[in-house]
């Protein structure tokens, strides 16, 4: 598709491309299966010397139009859907790295995604550094290691609200010959795109912003395909894989070695490809992902502007505010601060209890990113797995609330938070 079209232009038309008289919106194929006239053609395609689908548990049409989608927004060159967001994290760490390699992640991450890198990945004798990303490019650089695989942050911390410096870690990356790997979640490809700034690989939940009405859970891989995988750190690309016959992923698929492997290793032997049912209602998120994003920007500047002067406010964490320590960063690299803030009661979490469940508008829910405004508690919900030391470094103190804004009057949201305030 038109590789100069602007942002808004691809969300809506890229995907799905009707060939005439084929319907105009993208179908949901609710198939398992793919009919040949011969086996030959079958053949050829487990043998990957042909394209094509075979089975929905490697790929599918649907699924397979948000991928273009997705890789047409962030600037890749191919793109998985998975299940889950967690799940498109796990294989694209595992995609790179076996039993016995490490990587480095910043610790200021999504709860999730710190439980997935210290406990599972470990299990299977993956090791994560956590970092402060805070630290200097030399200090960075004392935790690498000979077996050092890949370094990973996210664009928007969930919910630290930092801001990554990609170009800091885009150099250390590049200098220490590893992906970069970024969670783009929060900001999405209309906010940023981290492929423009040094990334290699951006992952999603598209559980979030890209569905955007909390309807589907799922995730998505996107491949820079600019990462030099043959720079001989990386010989499970550059070697037979005996599972494909002696494939050489490298070899065979040049750019798209990443996200081809990650696809016919990973979603063929664990089977955790997304449904194309879920897929149809995250194409239908995504086609509006520019003008939501825009308004879910407003009305989270507006909602921190009035608590932030809130008497009965301790303090407010917003990367649009330039109270904020990453304000100036998030100029240079965001488009808008996309539409959660954090913020803490005066007199602590008992009070911040009260105003969680004296609001009437914004519901109490584990989730972010999509319409409709609502409120959580990391320390006692998604960070509750985590150590105190890792809460400390994920920047969840006890007393912090997470606003997800949504997509309401903002006049009514504010009115709901003052009425909430004000009866403590
Ligand atoms: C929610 C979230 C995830 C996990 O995604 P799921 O779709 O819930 O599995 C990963 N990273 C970030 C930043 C998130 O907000």
């Amino acid at each position: 598709m038109q590789d100069n079209w602007a942002v808004e232009t691809k969300a809506i038309q890229c995907g799905w491309e009707p060939k005439n008289g084929e319907p105009r919106v993208l179908p949901i194929y609710q198939s398992t299966t793919y009919k040949y006239d011969s086996a030959k053609e079958v053949a050829m395609l487990f043998d990957l010397e042909a394209a094509g689908h075979m089975y929905s548990r490697i790929s599918n049409p649907t699924c397979e139009a948000l991928e273009n989608k997705i890789a047409a927004l962030e600037g890749g060159v191919g793109a998985l859907v998975t299940s889950s967001g967690q799940n498109a994290l796990t294989v694209a760490i595992m995609n790179i790295c076996s039993s016995g390699d490490h990587f480095i992640a910043v610790g200021a991450i999504y709860g999730g995604t710190v439980s997935l890198f210290t406990n599972t990945l470990k299990k299977m004798g993956v090791e994560v550094t956590l970092v402060d990303a805070s630290l200097s490019k030399e200090e960075l650089k004392g935790y690498f290691k000979p077996n050092t695989k890949a370094l990973f942050g996210e664009t928007i911390a969930n919910p630290a609200l930092d801001i990554l410096d990609f170009e800091k870690f885009s150099s250390l990356a590049k200098e220490m010959r590893v992906p970069f790997i970024v969670d783009n979640t929060f900001a999405t490809p209309y906010l940023c795109r981290p492929l423009e700034h040094g990334a290699d690989i951006v992952i999603h939940s598209a559980t979030k912003y890209l569905d955007g009405h909390a309807i589907s859970v799922g995730g998505v891989i996107v491949d820079g395909g600019k990462f030099d995988w043959s720079n001989g750190k990386f010989p499970e690309f550059t070697t037979p894989d005996k599972s494909y016959h002696g494939i050489v992923y490298t070899e065979k698929f040049g750019k798209l070695a990443y996200i081809v492997k990650a696809r016919f290793q990973w979603i063929r032997d664990i089977g955790s490809y997304l449904s194309p049912m879920n897929a149809f209602l995250t194409n239908l998120g995504t086609e509006t992902l520019h003008v939501r994003m825009d308004r879910h920007c407003e009305n989270a500047k507006k909602l921190a502007e009035f608590l932030e002067k809130h008497p009965r406010v301790g303090w407010v964490n917003y990367p649009g505010l330039s109270s904020h320590k990453h304000f100036q960063r998030a100029k240079k690299y965001l488009k808008g601060e996309s539409g959660v803030l954090t913020f803490g009661v005066k007199g602590g979490m008992a009070e911040g209890e009260k105003v969680m469940n004296a609001l009437k508008l914004a519901a109490i829910v584990v989730h972010v990113a999509d319409v409709r405004t609502g409120v959580l508690h990391p320390a006692s919900m998604t960070h509750r797995q985590l150590s105190k030391e890792e809460q400390a470094l994920a920047g969840v103190t006890p007393d912090l609330i997470r606003v997800t804004v949504g997509l309401e009057n903002i006049d009514d949201i504010i009115k709901d938070f003052d009425q909430a305030l004000r009866q403590i």
